[in-house]
């Protein structure tokens, strides 16, 4: 590492780096150098490299031979440009050191600044500067940073719970401005600034037993080994924990000249965006203090003043802008923003300071953003000129789409309301629900009817639930995991829903919540911000957006659209739902399951009748019964999807399900059926199976009963019959599911056929239509070829085949999943996102051995993975033709497909 470079000069006009080496110099160093080589005016320095982080690491604590005679030499030559010298008496140079990774990781490192100052440079500065006051301020600045940072901090000392070296000495502060009989900070004269210094010195010899460094090397080296050893601070470790950046990345330290924003009225400091970072509007958005130092406008000491007119918000509103302030220096900074937004081609967060009416740059970064607000700087920028359509696509973040369709909780009343909030879960369904409490789904229901917004409160939800789940406006539970029924179901509808919440104790009784000694009754209202799992009491404001109105939205889609190659179709099994669907895109239906259509009220009395029909004549009987509203479900469903393709499933789930378990309800059901409670008590025994998921179950059901095939097939095609007859087109796709072997496909299939053939016959008309299957079981992903000889195409059902691949039970993996992941075991949740690996490898054989034995073969994904961007993009790959998501994902979906397309170009 000897002659390595590893320190980078950035002056103004001419830098040793630049924007493209981020990895080396991190964010900030490399925009600083970017910045300069524009001729910007940054104060000059130098970055020291993520590689002297790195082997600082490493070794222990050491740096690597010859640094210590590079960062002199950058010394040198950055006071040089600066016209002044660092620790020289007369006239010294003063330093920050900042830290900078290469991703940006805000406030969660250190940086101290005003290095340098000591009793020998102190006097020059005040000679020259002329300003006392102003040059011991910032001396007790450099005292508090330092002794915490360096002294504290970085020296592995951890305080009780404020005992923290920069509270004791904060106190002090409090103490003599008391004494002073002031408020503010800048209320102290020099005096006082001195004394405070003294007592701030004593304290840190009191309080951490080390004499405050008065020599200025000592100080900068100091800071330096502080800034790296920040990088393993708890903050930063558990930060990139959660947002998955590598540990071993390190962090680069940038030394740079201070410029003073504290210097008197003259002098100024701010933060800016060069578009609004919340709504994405096209006007430079920012706030300044004047006479103040930067870490004061992020703190929050003083209320910040608006930069220009729009900028004004309530609160800064009476201030002038830095335009009626200082026009001159605003004009400067409206054209470096211009300049940088032309340059970066993008949005950025720009940190300025104004000395002696000189304005300086200190950072500049591509500027974090809401989805609304990304989409709509994406489709400003294309208009502009700035960036092309494939750029402004790649500009959004798929999941960002979603923030369209969702109601969310005004994050301005949730940063007021902080002191409302009860508990934390987990984000299962986004957006945000005002509501009151319920604690039945039969509650939850009735309360809805009358008209009120109410949010359903459960330990777990069941599929018994689903009404009062749909009449809710959001779902909270104490218990389950993301891939939980509530989770999941409340994702395909779009509705705001936090699981696993702990924290609340609820006693359905009672009818009340116990969390943390607070008492929360039926009828109170409650918030929820389900993208981050937060729940508070009260009610606070939402906000919600129309993507159909939205042109914005529309038109970035309309480019996702144009782009993408695979197709998306929905998950749906009401007509409402596959509504919907197509107003948000939707090109069909890739799964309509039946079996939610032998729930309702008038249907579940039949279909018990032919569970427990002991003869294929009385099965018949009862299957006649449920004919007719099977057809009028499909006539609904394909009416609502007219000239599109359906694709509708025959029966999956284990019959077991659609009887009563529980003795109470047994009994009543007994009644309804004619039959006594202990001979229904028999045939739910019967039916019990071990291993109900790998049991009788899929096309084991139509193999055994094909009476039951071929009703539904029946009711589909007849319903097509009636439909074309009204002139509606329709493309019904019949799927099978759960084939093993081509044998099970064959024989559901030849049910189906004749089946059509007598429909064909009885209505005089014939349809056009398919038969197809699942593949969800490893056979028939491995022996696609043989099944694709007679299936006319396959989807993926990919919740049963990621289940059967791993051997994992979906409904069992939450008491072992956490644990995989944290130990690294799995990197994600695989029935969230596809394994490419292992399941991703039997869908890909299954593709190209299908398509080879029959070039027709269509080829989609239904389940939940449809709308998962990751899981979409490995689909473009092997060349699906369409995805299928829940409604609510079909946008996310049109939009990663697109993704899909430019990031395969590269
Ligand atoms: P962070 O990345 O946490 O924002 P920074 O390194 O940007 O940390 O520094 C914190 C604050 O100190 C910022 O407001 C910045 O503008 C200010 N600052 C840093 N270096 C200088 C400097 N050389 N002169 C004046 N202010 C500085
Ligand atoms: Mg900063
Ligand atoms: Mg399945």
């Amino acid at each position: 590492m000897g002659n390595k470079k590893n320190v980078y000069l950035f002056i103004k006009g001419k830098a040793d780096g630049d924007a493209g080496m981020k990895n080396l110099l991190g964010g900030k160093g490399a925009n600083l150098a970017e910045m300069a080589n524009l001729n910007i005016s940054v104060p000059a320095g130098f970055t020291i490299t993520t590689e002297v982080c790195t082997y600082f690491m490493n070794s222990g604590g050491q740096y690597p031979e010859g640094l210590e005679k590079e960062v002199e030499e950058a010394m040198q030559l950055a006071g040089e440009a600066m016209g002044k010298t660092f620790a020289d008496p007369k006239n010294p140079l003063l330093i920050s050191v900042r830290s900078g990774a290469r991703m940006s990781m805000p406030g969660m490192m250190e940086t101290v600044l005003n290095v340098g100052l000591t009793s020998k440079t102190m006097p020059g500065l005040i000679s020259k500067n002329g300003n006392e006051r102003f040059i011991w301020d910032a001396y007790r600045r450099l005292i508090t940073m330092y002794s915490d940072v360096v002294l504290e901090k970085a020296a592995g000392i951890e305080p009780e719970e404020g005992g923290g070296i920069r509270e004791l000495l904060e106190k002090e502060m409090e103490k003599i401005k008391e004494a002073a009989g002031v408020k503010a900070d800048t209320a102290l004269g020099v005096e006082e600034m001195k004394m405070l210094c003294g007592i701030y010195k004593a304290k840190v010899k009191e309080i951490l037993g080390v004499e405050f460094p008065d020599d200025p090397m000592e100080q900068i080296w100091g800071a330096i080994g502080a800034v790296f050893t920040s990088w393993n601070g708890k903050r930063a470790v558990s930060y990139r924990n959660i947002e998955g950046i590598p540990h071993d990345w390190g962090t680069a330290v940038n030394v740079q000249s201070m410029v003073f924003g504290n210097m008197g009225d003259d002098s100024a400091t701010g933060v800016a965006f060069t578009r609004n970072p919340a709504t994405g509007d096209n006007y430079f958005y920012g706030e300044f203090l004047l006479n103040a130092q930067g870490e004061d406008v992020v703190a929050g000491i003083r209320t910040p003043q608006a930069l220009n007119e729009v900028s004004k918000m309530s609160g800064s509103d009476a201030l002038p802008s830095l335009e009626e302030t200082m026009p001159e220096q605003y004009k400067e900074l409206y054209e470096i923003r211009n300049n940088l937004e032309r340059h970066y081609r993008d949005m950025q967060d720009i940190e300025f300071t104004i000395e002696n009416h000189k304005l300086y740059m200190l950072q500049t970064r591509v500027g974090k953003r809401n989805g609304i607000a990304a989409v709509r700087m994406a489709v400003d920028m294309e208009h502009e000129g700035l960036i092309t359509k494939e750029e402004a696509i790649m500009r959004v973040r798929p999941d960002q789409i979603n923030e369209f369709l969702l109601p969310m909780l005004d994050p301005k009343d949730e940063e007021a309301k902080q002191s409302d909030k009860i508990a934390t879960g987990l984000p299962a369904g986004p957006g945000g629900a005002v509501g009151q409490i319920v604690f039945t789904a039969d509650e939850a229901e009735a309360w809805a009817k009358t008209g009120k917004k109410v949010i359903l409160v459960r330990n777990e939800t069941s599929p018994e639930d689903v009404h009062g789940m749909h009449a809710a406006e959001a779902i909270l539970t104490a218990m389950g995991g993301m891939t939980s029924h509530a989770a999941l179901v409340a994702r395909g509808w779009g509705k705001c829903c936090i699981v696993g919440c702990g924290a609340l104790n609820i006693d359905v009784h009672k009818k009340q919540i116990e969390v943390n000694g607070r008492v929360l009754k039926e009828g109170d209202y409650i918030s929820l911000n389900g993208s981050k799992g937060t729940v508070y009491t009260g009610k606070l404001d939402l906000f919600l957006v129309d993507p159909a109105k939205n042109e914005i939205f529309q038109e970035i889609m309309k480019w996702a659209d144009d782009t993408r190659k695979l197709g998306v179709r929905t998950n749906a099994d009401t007509p409402e739902d596959a509504a919907q669907a197509r107003r948000f895109g939707a090109q069909g239906i890739g799964l309509c399951r039946t079996e939610h259509m032998f729930f309702g009220p008038d249907r579940i009395l039949p279909m018990r009748e032919m569970i427990l029909a002991e003869t294929k004549e009385d099965r018949e009987k009862a299957l006649a019964k449920l004919l007719p509203f099977q057809r009028d479900d499909f006539k609904g469903i394909l009416r609502a999807m007219k000239g599109l393709p359906v694709t509708i499933r025959t029966l999956d789930p284990p019959l077991h399900e659609f009887l009563p378990h529980e003795p109470v309800n047994q009994g009543e059901v007994a009644t309804e059926l004619g039959i006594t409670v202990k001979e229904l008590r028999r045939k739910v025994a019967a039916l019990h199976e071990f291993n109900p998921m790998l049991g009788h179950r899929g096309c084991r059901l139509g193999i055994v009963y094909p009476e039951i095939t071929a009703m539904q097939a029946r009711a589909i095609l007849e319903a097509a019959c009636a439909l074309k007859k009204e002139g509606v087109e329709i493309y019904p796709e019949i799927m099978i599911p759960l084939i093993g072997t081509k044998a099970e496909f064959e024989n559901q299939k030849a049910v189906v056929i004749k089946t059509a053939d007598e429909v064909f016959k009885q209505e005089g008309i014939s349809v056009d239509y398919l038969v197809g299957t699942m593949i969800e079981i490893p056979r028939a992903a491995i022996t696609a070829d043989k099944i694709a000889e007679t299936a006319q195409f396959f989807s993926f059902g990919t919740n049963d085949l990621t289940q059967m691949t791993f051997g994992y039970s979906r409904d069992d993996i939450g008491s072992f999943l956490p644990e995989y992941i944290e130990k690294k075991i799995l990197p994600v949740d695989p029935f969230q996102s596809l394994d490419q690996e292992g399941v991703g490898f039997l869908i890909g054989h299954a593709v190209e051995k299908g398509r080879a034995a029959n070039p027709n073969l269509k080829v989609g994904i239904c389940g939940e993975h449809g709308g998962d961007p990751a899981s979409i993009e490995f689909c473009h790959s092997v060349n699906m033709d369409y995805v299928s998501c829940s409604p609510y994902r079909v946008p996310v979906a049109r939009f990663a497909a697109a993704q899909s397309v430019l990031k395969e170009k590269g």
